[in-house]
Parts: structure tokens; sequence; C-alpha cells
């Protein structure tokens, strides 16, 4: 009796152990369709059904994104920008996620998969549209040049042999001043901030980038000023992978919307200050 009693309690541990591993097993084989077919969704659907927009988003830079150290949260024109298009796609504008970009990385981590899109002051060129897919512009930016106001430097023509311009990698920024000033000495760092660093330890003369970019950096220390207007325009637009054309549809739609019903200029009433030229 005692051994028919230990056979049952054995044949029952053993049938547990069965189902428990075939449970197991549903489970992983069910992970990995939901990997697959994820992977065949476009980009719009996995955004839908995730229920939130992934957005690579600038830090460093003041005016368009940059993180708050009190609070840890982005905050910025791109950034707001970024939440009306989410409420528009997904009807709230906390359904976003934002992920650190620099101009070096942007692109490399939107390929990869690791963002939905970029907006992150990135200007739309020819050169870009090869890698990847870029909505109506959002923003008009034009490249211009900061320096300290005692500078000598007055505009593009000062830049000589010699005088050290400070950039950043992966910027039209630091392309187009190689053609503009090929004599120039030109320095490249990672991103907005430590560039700004290097000209305020007078690593360099002058720090060039679009306009918008250097008013955030003039307003945050009024020893540097804008010289020479603008020579380039660098028109932004939001970037997605190339191909994704029902999310860039639905990105250019939102844009019309948000345009239209005034939040658009509100934000740009926000963040971007009309005396700024002056
Ligand atoms: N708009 C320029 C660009 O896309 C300069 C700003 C930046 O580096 O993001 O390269």
């Amino acid at each position: 009796m005692a051994k028919t009693k230990k056979f049952l309690k054995l044949t029952f541990i053993s049938l547990l152990a069965v189902v428990m591993l075939a449970a197991c097993g549903t489970e992983k084989v069910e992970k990995a369709n939901g990997g697959s077919s994820e992977g065949a969704k476009n980009a719009l659907e996995a955004i839908k059904e995730r229920d939130k927009i992934i957005f690579g988003v600038k830090h460093d830079t003041r005016l368009f994104g940059l993180k708050n150290p009190g609070t840890g949260e982005v905050e910025g024109f791109d950034i707001d920008i970024a939440k009306a298009l989410a409420k528009e796609i997904l009807g709230d504008e906390s359904k976003v996620e934002f992920k650190e970009v620099t101009s070096k990385t942007r692109i490399p981590l939107l390929q990869k998969g690791d963002i939905d899109a970029i907006i992150a002051t990135m200007t739309i060129t020819e050169e870009r549209k090869k890698e990847v897919d870029f909505t109506d512009v959002y923003f008009e930016a034009g490249q211009s040049l900061l320096v300290k106001k005692d500078s000598p430097i007055k505009g593009l023509e000062d830049i000589k042999k010699g005088t050290k311009v400070l950039s950043v990698k992966g910027s039209t920024s630091s392309q187009n001043i190689r053609e503009k000033a090929p004599e120039a000495t030109v320095l490249e760092f990672e991103n907005y901030a430590e560039a700004f660093t290097a000209l305020k330890s007078d690593q360099g003369d002058v720090l060039t980038t679009d306009n918008a970019i250097l008013y955030g950096m003039a307003d945050e220390d009024p020893s540097f000023h804008l010289v020479g207007g603008t020579f380039t325009d660098e028109p932004y637009g939001i970037a997605v992978k190339k191909g994704e054309k029902e999310l860039l549809d639905e990105l250019n739609k939102a844009l019309k919307t948000i345009k239209s019903n005034g939040e658009y200029d509100k934000i740009y009433k926000k963040w971007i200050n009309e005396d700024f030229s002056k």
C-alpha cells in the first residue's frame, strides 16, 4: 500500500514537471513569434502596438534638447514638438520616450532600431537623404558664428589661416566651414556642450553651427555673441528609417495639424525669441 502511494506520488510529480516544462516551451515559442512578427511590422504598426514613440533627441543643446539636471527631464523646442506629435498620433503627449543622440550617433542609432525617429536639430540634406527619409521642414535655421564679444572676428571673412574654429562631429556645420574657410583649423568635438566649454576656455577663436543653437549659448553666457549673419540654409526635418512611408506620412500629417491648430506657434513662441537676431 505504502509502495502504491509512493508510486502515485512520483507519477504525479513527474507529470507536473512535464506540464511545467511544456508550459515554458510554449512561452518561449510565443516570445520568439512575437519578436519575429514585430520585425515584419512596419515602424508605425510597431509604435501603435507599443503605444509609445521613441525619439532620438539632443541632451546638450539649449533651446532644442537639453537635459535639466534638476529634474532629469529633457527640455526644448524639439522635445515639445515631439510631444505634440505623439499627442496627434497616439492621443497623449506622454506616450513618448526620449533617447539621447548626438550629431554623430543619430543616424547609426536610427539604423540600429534603437529609436523610431530623430528630432534633433537635423538639417535635411541630399547626402543624408541617401540614408534616411525626412519629413517636411519643421524649423528653418542657418549656420553662423559665435565669438567672445571683444573678438576681432566679425564674420566669415575674418576666418583666416591659423584661426581655430570649433565644431561638432557629424554636423553639416563642420563640413560647410571647411568649404567656406578652407584655410582655417577646424577642431571637432563630440557634442555642443564640449564645443562651447572649449570656446569658453580659449581652446578656439570661434564656434560654428546653426544660429538657433548659438543663440542658446549666447543666452547662457552673455559674454558671447553671434557675428556675420547666416551663410547657409539649414532646414530641419524629422528623420525616419528609409522606406518607413506609413510613419513618415503620419508624422507629416501630425505636423500639418499642429501647424494649423496653433500648437506649433505656441511651442515656437515658448522657445524661439524673435529678438535673437539683434
Ligand atoms: N543642423 C546641423 C546638422 O544637422 C547642425 C546642428 C547639429 O549638429 O545637429 O548637422
